[in-house]
């Protein structure tokens, strides 16, 4: 429930640039389909101790590692496609210059970033702009012995029956999550959590496990599969040993190797816990790990690596691997640490109900990060600010961490400079100058807030699940963090604590904020479709809610110029009002785990899709040329050797192209066999 995925809307950025300026640094790297790659700087990393370096390369080898999990995990016949994709890739010696060649690199680029065959954020199956027939003539012609045949007794035609209905058959596997309320979400949704099995079958399984007396229930079902064996429901668990264990093994090598340069002992005992985790897969143990990973926060290098995230699960239960290695932006951390230290008084000043309100907020900490390393799920889509761990039991006795991605938010913002967003779609001079003054500043300072106090704030009453909202607990949840930290952008605390410079600069927020909820985001969703994502939903929650009740008082308006349409906010202070009414209703909904309301609110505002804006924001897009989503490359650590073959320095180069980097991920990172 804690990824902040960055907004479609870019901005004209005013921040200096960062230190330790590498020359011809390109941060534009690649454009297909609806999609940008960009590349991200990691500054600081050469001031780094020798022992630092190593631990970083060695949690970023472990971060590559797992690549394949992912795709599994998203669909299970994600890996032969990829591998079948790259082998003609890399091989085809027919005409790889006509269309149907370039239309099926296009195609293997979407799967790479996507990490299979369902767009990343939408999670429908993308369509190949090349037909059957001339895919499997192209595969054909490939010597069978560069084919994924492994799992397929060896057999081209039969690994071709296996997959062609999977790329070509729009209804099979057509949708990664499906969210359609009413329908069975776990046979209609194409991962490869589940197989064999009826959302009634799961709800079954996984209650009978859970004690709603139980004040620190595991995160049962995390790391594993429910699938049917002989008639019978059986869990298949990721852990060495089992499932992915040849990738598993992979990250706990490098992991050992971590644990003997850590830092400190607290991070050695971090680590070896999770290497615990892995060998085992006992969620208690993973819950330990969590505890202590939550506790440390002396330490400058940090990780995530791991079954973390649920939005690949309509259910919420399973959970997609992932990992970032980072280290702390020591300077920029500052701006968190104030923030943290005033936890209790947002809490106490938050306008929800006394009863939702948490007495004493635990631990908020939060951190700016540099990241170092994006792997799994957090590549090459990444997100911009993370907040763990996810138990709520964890969050409540013992905190939560929260980082800003900060490199990756400055490489977003120089990428966007001069794009003709502003131009086309702010309303007019004034609020266009504001953003450009206040924008970054107010977009991280948002973050930030979403982050550190948005989804560790307020608690759930005695006996609520944390599941009670079930498909709509992921909006409801950003929801509540967004409200968070939009309320709080426009008290004047932030101008005391000298987070923001004055009363004028929430307002950048609170346009931009407006303006994708209500119209730019929905550049990203095909015409005809509705909103599914959660942190859109959440996003066209909010901002439609705010301007149907603000409608009376002519709060929010959309106007008209010359055919186009614009947002137009009268009254800001009328509008914090609003969002603080809604941050109240939003907190009794997940407090109560009153589902029916939840359902109401995401159903009336969040989903629905206005066809004649929207065609109008494609277009206006599609002028532009923007792409509505943006991915990394990952900067490449080369480590240099001593004559004993000791590491005596690591070297950061940013010189991968996007394909350069996916075609050496397959070649150094492929663990897994084709069918798991
Ligand atoms: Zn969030």
């Amino acid at each position: 429930m804690t990824t902040t995925l960055i907004s479609s809307c870019s901005h004209e950025g005013d921040k200096p640039s960062g230190t330790n300026e590498v020359t011809n640094f390109e941060y534009k790297v690649d454009r297909f389909a609806d999609l940008e790659i960009l590349r991200y700087k990691v500054p600081d990393f050469e001031s780094l101790t020798l022992n630092q370096k190593k631990l970083i390369y060695f949690l970023s080898q472990a971060a590559l590692e797992g690549r394949d999990i992912l795709y599994d995990q998203n669909n299970k016949y994600n890996l032969t496609i990829r591998r079948t994709l790259e082998a003609v890739f890399l091989n085809y010696a027919g005409d790889r210059k006509n269309k149907d060649f370039e239309e099926m690199t296009t195609y293997l680029k979407r799967v790479w970033f996507s990490n299979g065959i369902h767009h990343h954020y939408a999670t429908d199956k993308f369509e190949p702009n090349f037909n059957q027939a001339y895919f499997e003539m192209v595969v054909r012609s490939i010597p069978a012995s560069q084919l994924p045949l492994e799992g397929y007794d060896n057999d081209v035609e039969k690994m071709l029956k296996a997959i062609t209905p999977v790329m070509f058959n729009k209804k099979l596997y057509a949708k990664r999550v499906n969210q359609t309320e009413g329908e069975d979400l776990i046979k209609t949704s194409a991962n490869n959590y589940y197989e064999g099995v009826t959302e009634k079958e799961v709800d079954a399984f996984y209650e009978k496990m859970r004690d709603p007396n139980d004040s620190t229930p595991l995160s049962y079902g995390l790391n594993s599969k429910l699938m049917k064996e002989n008639g019978k429901i059986v869990e298949k668990q990721w852990k060495v040993g089992g499932m992915y264990s040849a990738a598993i093994e992979k990250i706990v090598g490098w992991l050992e190797k971590a644990a003997e340069v850590a830092e400190n002992d607290a991070q050695k005992k971090v680590i070896n816990s999770l290497i615990d985790y892995y060998e085992t897969g006992d969620l208690l143990t993973f819950d330990e790990y969590s505890i202590l990973w939550v506790e440390d926060t002396e330490s400058r290098i940090d990780f995530v690596n791991g079954f973390i995230e649920t939005y690949g699960d309509p259910l919420g239960i399973k959970a997609s691997w992932e990992s970032v290695v980072n280290f702390k932006n020591l300077e920029a951390t500052q701006r968190t640490i104030t923030i943290s230290q005033n936890a209790q008084w947002f809490e106490d000043h938050s306008p929800v109900d006394k009863r939702f309100k948490k007495d004493s907020v635990n631990g908020v900490t939060a951190k700016v990060i540099t990241a170092a390393m994006l792997g799994g799920d957090c590549h090459p889509a990444t997100p911009i600010g993370i907040n763990l761990p996810n138990a709520n039991w964890i969050r409540q006795m013992h905190g939560s961490k929260s980082v800003t991605l900060e490199n990756i938010t400055e490489a977003y913002d120089k990428a966007a400079q001069g794009n003709g967003f502003n131009e086309e779609f702010v309303w007019n001079d004034e609020e266009r100058e504001r953003i450009k003054k206040y924008g970054y500043q107010s977009d991280n300072l948002h973050t930030d807030l979403h982050e550190c106090l948005g989804h560790g704030s307020g608690q759930l009453l005695p006996g609520v699940s944390q599941d009670a909202l079930r498909a709509y607990g992921a909006t409801i949840e950003e929801a509540r963090a967004d409200l968070f930290g939009l309320y709080y952008a426009a008290d004047p605390k932030m101008v005391e604590l000298g987070l923001l410079p004055n009363m004028e600069a929430y307002k950048a927020e609170y346009y931009k904020y407006m303006m994708n909820g209500m119209l730019t985001q929905l550049t990203r969703i095909e015409l005809g479709n509705n909103i599914e994502e959660a942190h859109m939903r959440n996003r066209q929650l909010i901002a439609q809610w705010v301007y149907e009740h603000g409608k009376t008082n002519n709060v929010v308006e959309l106007k008209k110029k010359e055919g186009k349409t614009f947002v137009v906010i009268n009254d800001y202070e009328a509008m914090r009002g609003l969002i603080g009414e809604l941050l109240a209703e939003i907190q009794r909904i997940k407090s109560e785990g009153d589902f029916n309301a939840a359902k109401n609110l995401v159903e009336t505002y969040g989903v629905k899709v206005d066809p004649e804006i929207h065609k109008e924001i494609r277009e206006r897009y599609a002028a532009l040329s923007i792409a509505p989503y943006k991915g990394f490359v990952n900067p490449r650590y080369e480590p240099e050797y001593d004559n004993s073959g000791n590491i005596t320095d690591i070297r950061v180069r940013y010189d991968e192209s996007f394909v350069q980097q996916m075609v050496r991920y397959a070649k150094e990172y492929s663990n897994l066999p084709n069918l798991n």
